[in-house]
């Protein structure tokens, strides 16, 4: 069942050079009293869009403007899923805390241990590039 209550999720959507000069953003926003917060954007050499955001509002809304966005050929990947982390490679030596500004990689005082929570991941990738062993990994996005 879809509930009413706040929801919000960091996405990130990949797009044609014909939506780029659509202002599908503004819809979602009105259509569907979405708030979002664009967290990265880029528009490449052959026009093509990328955006990373995080989107809020009640859940039944976030779907209908998820729906929205798909309906117009807009591809969207759940940035929860794109980085992963190698518990087993992972040492806890702490380098990648530093460079994580959304504090989705941190040190647990008690245990001493880098926790990672991925639902607060931007997919900025600057973890995927100090990890001294590899552990942090990025998936499907590229260097976007
Ligand atoms: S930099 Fe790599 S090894 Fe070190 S804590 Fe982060 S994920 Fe683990
Ligand atoms: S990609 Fe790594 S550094 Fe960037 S927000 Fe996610 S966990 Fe933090």
């Amino acid at each position: 069942m879809v509930s009413s209550k706040q929801y919000s999720k960091i996405i990130s959507l990949h797009f044609s050079p014909d939506v780029v000069r659509r202002p599908m953003m503004y819809n979602l926003a009105k259509q569907f009293d979405l708030t979002f917060n664009i967290l990265k954007a880029r528009i490449s050499p052959r026009e093509e869009g990328h955006m990373t955001l995080e989107l809020s509002g009640k859940e039944e809304d976030y779907k209908k403007g998820i729906s929205y966005l798909q309906e117009h050929g807009i591809s969207i990947q759940d940035v929860a899923q794109s980085i992963t982390r190698d518990e087993e490679s992972c040492t806890h030596c702490g380098l990648c805390t530093a460079l994580c500004l959304v504090r989705a990689l941190w040190l647990d005082e008690e245990s001493r241990k880098v926790l990672f929570d991925n639902n607060k991941c931007t997919a900025c990738s600057m973890c995927t590039r100090v990890c001294p062993v590899g552990a942090m990994n990025s998936e499907a996005n590229g260097d976007f």
